[in-house]
This record gives C-alpha cells, sequence and structure tokens, in this order.
C-alpha cells in the first residue's frame, strides 16, 4: 500500500517537515452535530464579546475594568478604586476552576472558549475559504508559484484579516477605557492618547500574526495552559478519543480480521492541529471534536454506530472500574474558597474605610483649657452609590466633651478616596496620662445608620 500523505511520521510534529520547518495545516471543512454545537458557542461568545462593552447600565458599561482609574463596572454595579487583591482573588479562583474543567471535561477550554480557536474557527479560516477556496485549493494556493491571482487572493485575504484584527483588538482596548471614550479617542489624532493608541496597534499586530499565520504553532508550542493541562488530567479525564477496540486492526493492517477504522484518514484531514487522534491522546489535541463529525459521517455512510472517535475516557476505552478521584473536589474548594474571600473582601470594601493621619507638625494644640488635635482623615469608598455622612462619637457621654469639627459637613462620599481635615477640640481634664482613645461612627445621614468605625487616640499636655 502506497504511503498516504497524512500517514504522519511519529517521529515529529504534523506541522514540520524533516527539515524542521513549519508545514502548513489546510483542515477541512467538516458537519456533523458537534461543529454545529460548536458554531452556535462561538458566535454566542463572539455576539457578547463585541456587544457586551456597548450595553450601558447605569451609564457604565455592563464590564469594565479601568485600570487607570482602578474602577471596575460589572452590570450596573461599580466599584472604586479597586484593590489589586481583589483582581488576583478572582483569577486565582478562575485558574482553579478551570482546573477543574481540565480535570472532568479535558481540554474543553480549549476547543469550546479559548478565543484563539473561537476567532480561527469562526472568522479567519472563513474568510480564508471565502477569498482561496476549500482546504485542497488553499494548499494547491500555497503549492503554485506567485501569480498575479495568488497575489491578489493574498493582499484581499491579509487586508480582511488586518480589519478583523483592528476590530478586535478595539474591542479588547474598550473593556479598559470604556467604548464610548475608545470611539472618541478614534475620531482624534494619535499623539493625543499615545498610550491607548501603541496599545491597540500592539494588540492588532499580536491578533494579525497570531490568528492569520501562527495559528496552531500557538496551541502546540507556545500556550502556557496548553503545557501544563496534562498534569491536570488523568484517565478520569472526558477526552477526544479514538476507540482502538473497535477501530483495530484497521484498513491495511491485516488481512484476516478488520475492525471499523477504514483508514481513510478523513479525522486527520479535519483536524485544525494536523495529528491523528488514533495514536492516542495527544498533547497537540485540543478537543475541538472535528474529528468526531469526520469519523460519525464516514460510519454512516458504511452504515456502522457512530462514536469510533467520540468523547470519552481512558478508563471506559480500557473497560476498567471507575477508579476514586478528589483532585477535581480539591481544584473546586480551592476555587470556591478564593471565591468566598473576594466575596468577603468585596464586602468588606464596599463599606467606606477611615484612616486618620496625624496634622503635620505638634500633636496638638493647647490654648488656655482647651486641647485641639487635628488629623486628615481619608475616606475609601469603593461603593457605587453616593451619599453624604457625618462624623459622630459613638460613646454619648464624650460628645458633651469632645467637639468635632470638619472641614466638610456633610461629607459627600462621591469619590473611590476623600480626604477632609478633622479638628478635636476638648478640655484637658478628660485625659488620662495625656491621651483617650475614642470611637468614632461614620453615620449615613439620610439613614441615620452607622457605615462604618474607626477608634483614634487623642493626645494633650502629660498630667
Ligand atoms: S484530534 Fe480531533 S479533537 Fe483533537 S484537535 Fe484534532 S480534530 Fe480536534
Ligand atoms: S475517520 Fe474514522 S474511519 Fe476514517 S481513519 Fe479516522 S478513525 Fe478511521
Amino acid at each position: 500500500m502506497s504511503k498516504n500523505r497524512f500517514d504522519l511520521d511519529p517521529e515529529r510534529l504534523a506541522t514540520t517537515d524533516e527539515h524542521g520547518n513549519r508545514v502548513y495545516i489546510y483542515p477541512e471543512d467538516v458537519k456533523g452535530k458537534w461543529k454545529d454545537r460548536r458554531t452556535k458557542v462561538y458566535w454566542a461568545l463572539i455576539f457578547f464579546y463585541l456587544v457586551l462593552p456597548w450595553i450601558y447600565i447605569n451609564e457604565k458599561p455592563a464590564l469594565m475594568l479601568n485600570i487607570a482609574k482602578r474602577e471596575f463596572s460589572f452590570f450596573g454595579q461599580t466599584l472604586y478604586g479597586v484593590e489589586p487583591i481583589l483582581i488576583f482573588l478572582i483569577f486565582i479562583s478562575g485558574l482553579f476552576f478551570i482546573a477543574f474543567m481540565t480535570s472532568v471535561f479535558g481540554r474543553v477550554w480549549c476547543g469550546w472558549g479559548c478565543p484563539q480557536t473561537v476567532f480561527i474557527q469562526s472568522i479567519f479560516l472563513k474568510i480564508e475559504a471565502l477569498i482561496e477556496g476549500k482546504a485542497r485549493a488553499r494548499l494547491a494556493l500555497e503549492q503554485a508559484p506567485w501569480s498575479i491571482t495568488k497575489v491578489l487572493k493574498r493582499v484581499t485575504k491579509w487586508i480582511l484579516f488586518t480589519l478583523v484584527s483592528l476590530h478586535i483588538a478595539h474591542t479588547f482596548v474598550g473593556y479598559f477605557v470604556g467604548p464610548r471614550e475608545l470611539f472618541l479617542m478614534t475620531t482624534q489624532a494619535p499623539t493625543e492618547h499615545y498610550g491607548v493608541f501603541i496599545a491597540v496597534m500592539i494588540l492588532s499586530t499580536i491578533f494579525l500574526l497570531d490568528f492569520g499565520w501562527f495559528r496552531e504553532q500557538f496551541c502546540i508550542i507556545a500556550c502556557p495552559y496548553g503545557r501544563i493541562q496534562s498534569v491536570m488530567m488523568d484517565e478520569n479525564s472526558k477526552v477526544v478519543a479514538y476507540d482502538y477496540n473497535r477501530g483495530e486492526p484497521r484498513k491495511g493492517v491485516s488481512n484476516e480480521k478488520q475492525g471499523d477504522c477504514v483508514t481513510c484518514y478523513q479525522c486527520v484531514k479535519v483536524c485544525p492541529t494536523g495529528i491523528d487522534i488514533r495514536r492516542g491522546t495527544q498533547m497537540e489535541c485540543i478537543a475541538c471534536t472535528q474529528c468526531i463529525d469526520a469519523c460519525d459521517s464516514i460510519m454512516k455512510r458504511l452504515k456502522k454506530p457512530t462514536g469510533l472517535i467520540r468523547y470519552t475516557n481512558e478508563i471506559e476505552l480500557k473497560n476498567e472500574a471507575k477508579k476514586k478521584n478528589i483532585r477535581p473536589y480539591f481544584y473546586i474548594t480551592i476555587s470556591f474558597i478564593f471565591v468566598a474571600a473576594f466575596i468577603y473582601y468585596l464586602n468588606a470594601s464596599t463599606k467606606p474605610q477611615l484612616i486618620f493621619l496625624r496634622g503635620i507638625g505638634a500633636p496638638f494644640l493647647a490654648s488656655e483649657s482647651t486641647i485641639t488635635n487635628k488629623f486628615t482623615l481619608k475616606i475609601k469608598h469603593q461603593g457605587s452609590e453616593h451619599y453624604p455622612v457625618t462624623i459622630e462619637l459613638s460613646n454619648p457621654q464624650l460628645r458633651e466633651s469632645i467637639g468635632i469639627q470638619t472641614s466638610e459637613n456633610p461629607i459627600m462620599l462621591n469619590k473611590a478616596e476623600k480626604k477632609i481635615f478633622i479638628f478635636f477640640k476638648f478640655n484637658s481634664n478628660i485625659l488620662k496620662s495625656g491621651t483617650i482613645a475614642v470611637k468614632l461612627n461614620l453615620k449615613d445621614t439620610r439613614t441615620g445608620n452607622i457605615v462604618s468605625t474607626k477608634e483614634v487616640t487623642l493626645v494633650g499636655p502629660m498630667d
């Protein structure tokens, strides 16, 4: 039997030739139930990605993380002066959640949710097919000598790729500066918004080169998640796998007995990373399910049951009993712990926090029998609600003895961080050994509710 070009060399990657040069992959189109499902998911994700920043709730984008202003908007709720720890907590929680998903469902993220897969499959490959034709035509064009037609096709394709990349990059930056602001910036000279302009240009170039040219190479050699996902997976994890019990010996291997695999190479031809799934689970597999649909269509034509390639796991393929596996529980527990810490911190940080900084110079001023202590009061307020507050002593008995004056009264909580001056005036006879610690309440003047409490030490002359 003559060697088929899809009979891959087991000694090297499908995307390299014998000299180590890159072999471009032109995956063939496929039809089937998994393709239909993925198409719906991809377009839903693209729709949300493009539309979400343009949905305004309470005058803020539905989702925006303005790093420069430390402002985070999430479906109508806005946090000001966002602490990096909040971003850290939600980021770590997300990582453990992905680890959980990987340990249960394998590389579901790669095949169904990763922007790399979503944009390449839904947009870049579609543009390529529109300009250059089906997989075979694209391969023929690549191998053909340069001609006017080839130049025109390539130039048109890269112009369209560039436009799409620019749009994706602008949307991405819109999540950080706000879409309306970004739109306004695009109508002005780039020199007026150098930082944003450079960010958009760098991102557009990265998207263009990655989605248009680098493609599967990113998944195979550059993606850190792709490198570590095998650590999170085990024989219980769901993977796209070839049922060797049923498929082997495949056609062309044995003359006596033949399994269901007819060695049509359809599963290899449609694979975006160019691998042969019949060689077992491989690092290059992004679980995109293309080979499932391809093989199912062959099985249907041969009037055999579908599922020769399917979502399964090693235990099922080996007909072994299910083993106990605590790994997913571990990942999801850690993820929830970080979410709980995030919620706790978020709640704590939406309450105003009081920081008293003693005034520069002498710790107190004494005139006749009155002592004055001056402080700068910082009020950190991350909540989206703006309201007036007043400060009072929490001990009612001390209210007669200690007078409080603030540079703003009532104080409007309308900024992430508010600074005011606060003066305490009192008679030295309330001091014990020259000091007195007093508790102060920050009170919502609309409702009378105490929204924060803080202790501060007042000082005067020693007896
Ligand atoms: S082997 Fe199948 S599931 Fe894996 S990347 Fe190739 S086509 Fe997708
Ligand atoms: S598509 Fe199915 S039948 Fe064809 S080579 Fe792949 S596993 Fe075998």
